[in-house]
Parts: C-alpha cells; sequence; structure tokens
C-alpha cells in the first residue's frame, strides 16, 4: 500500500481482492435484509441476521462500536424521516415505511461499506421516484468516475443527476468517503459540487464510497438524542444508497455490487474493470 498526497490509501490488487471479499459479503447481506425487510419484523431483528451473516462467513460487522457512542448495530437501520445512522432495534416496520438499511463488513482486514433502502409493502409513487432517483444518482456518480479525473467529477454527476429529476434535498452535512483499511479514509466524496474544490486526482488503487442521501423536502437535518439517528429537519422521507468502488486500468468495478456493477455499469456505457 503507498501513500499519495493527501494521506490517500493506494491498494495493491491484492489488497483490492480482499476488499471484493468484504464487498461482497455485504452485498449478499444485504440482499438477504432486502428479502427479510417486511411489515411485523424489528430493525433489530434485521441487525441479527446481518450480523449472524457476516460473522458465518468470516467477516466482522465494521459498525460495532464505531464512533462515540459507540454504535450498537450491525447496520444502520434508517426508517422514512430518519436518513442515516438509525440505530437498530425494538422499532417494528409497518406498511409504507421506507427503511434505509447501511451495512459494513471487514475481511482480512479490509473493508466493505454499502447502503440500500427498501419500501415496505405499498409506497406512494413519490416516495418509490425518490428511492430510484437516489440509486441513478449513486450509479451516475460511479460512471463519471474516470482515470485522471477527480473526485468533484463524482459530485457533480450525483448532484446533476438528482436535480434534473426534481426538487429534491441533498444532504451536504454527510458525504461519501475513501475506503480499505478504514471504513472511512480520506478523501470526502460529496453529494454536490463545492466551488473550488476538485477533489484529489481518481487513480488506480483507490477505493471510494459514493453515498447520495437525498430528502422530498430539506436537506437540514437534526441528530436525535441518542447522538447517532439523524433525522430531516423538516420530517420528509429520505433515502440512502451506497457502494463501494474502484479503478482499474479496464473501468470501474463495484465491490459491493454482487455483479460487480457490470450491468448498471453497462446500460451507462462505461467499461466494467473487475475481475
Ligand atoms: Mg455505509
Ligand atoms: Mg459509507
Amino acid at each position: 500500500m503507498g501513500l499519495l498526497d493527501r494521506n490517500l490509501e493506494i491498494k495493491t490488487p491484492e489488497q483490492i481482492d480482499l476488499m471484493r471479499r468484504a464487498g461482497l459479503l455485504v452485498g449478499e447481506t444485504l440482499e438477504l435484509l432486502r428479502g427479510a425487510a417486511k411489515a411485523g419484523v424489528t430493525t433489530g431483528e434485521l441487525d441479527a441476521l446481518a450480523e449472524d451473516n457476516i460473522r458465518s462467513h468470516g467477516g466482522v460487522p465494521s459498525f460495532q462500536g464505531y464512533g462515540h457512542p459507540p454504535f450498537p448495530g450491525t447496520i444502520c437501520a434508517s426508517v422514512n424521516d430518519e436518513v442515516v445512522h438509525g440505530i437498530p432495534g425494538s422499532r417494528e416496520l409497518v406498511d409504507g415505511d421506507v427503511i434505509s438499511i447501511d451495512c459494513g463488513a471487514i475481511v482480512e482486514g479490509w473493508h466493505g461499506d454499502a447502503a440500500i433502502t427498501v419500501a415496505i409493502g405499498d409506497v406512494p409513487a413519490a416516495v418509490r421516484e425518490l428511492m430510484r432517483v437516489t440509486e441513478d444518482a449513486l450509479w451516475a456518480g460511479i460512471a463519471a468516475a474516470r482515470l485522471s479525473g477527480r473526485v468533484s467529477d463524482i459530485s457533480r454527476a450525483v448532484e446533476t443527476a438528482v436535480r434534473a429529476r426534481g426538487d429534491y434535498g441533498i444532504l451536504e452535512d454527510y458525504v461519501g468517503h475513501g475506503i480499505g483499511s478504514q471504513m472511512h479514509m480520506a478523501p470526502n466524496v460529496p453529494n454536490v459540487v463545492r466551488r473550488g474544490d476538485r477533489g484529489p486526482k481518481l487513480v488506480t488503487g483507490m477505493a471510494l464510497a459514493v453515498e447520495p442521501m437525498v430528502t422530498l423536502g430539506t436537506q437540514d437535518t437534526d441528530v436525535l438524542e441518542d447522538d447517532w439517528t439523524v433525522v430531516t429537519a423538516d420530517g420528509s422521507l429520505a433515502a440512502h444508497f451506497e457502494h463501494t468502488f474502484t479503478l482499474t486500468s479496464d473501468g470501474a468495478w463495484v465491490l459491493t455490487a454482487l455483479d460487480g456493477g457490470r450491468e448498471r455499469l453497462a446500460a451507462l456505457g462505461v467499461p466494467f474493470g473487475g475481475r
């Protein structure tokens, strides 16, 4: 592993292969939870499923014990106006909820981090569209990443993809991030363009987590008394999608997508860089 400017961690191909194992474990865990997230199920039950799946496949949940106060869960379970960092527990999902499930795992010291938003039963068309817009923006951001391009290319693509679809709130206080031997590393990957900040150059061996957080109302948020749960200031519903990806000389490789991103990247005309 080498360090470039701004303390960016550059991974060897072997280390990226370990990140792929971590990413696949996260992706498979999220698919398990997508199937399990139904009315009557508690967020704590989803959390237990996630922990069992990660540990039984040789991984370690990266969120457990993270930060201050130490995060108690394997997943973040954020329901409705909760955007991110919801603590799993006794809350029972009901028809019409939307839940963002964020999950991280470590395999042999290397991290994967991804999130999905799932509708419970029937939700209004506007909420379905919010979910589609957020996930599409995530993929637009990844598709905009090119070797010798800049991190801001990703931010611009995410922001443009959301703004083109309507009057949504895009969180600015929470951002995507570099990832590798730790979950959160340099550089930041904002979901909007910040004037004058192009961000570092994109090079092979870099790994980034892109994670747009989009609301039906304001971008402003509050943190609940548990010191973790981030809610929209106006109570509007939110969606959150995330993937960890890297760039090889062949193209993009989405380490937390089950197919490595092959299908979505092809639809966007972007070469697949996985192995
Ligand atoms: Mg995450
Ligand atoms: Mg993340």
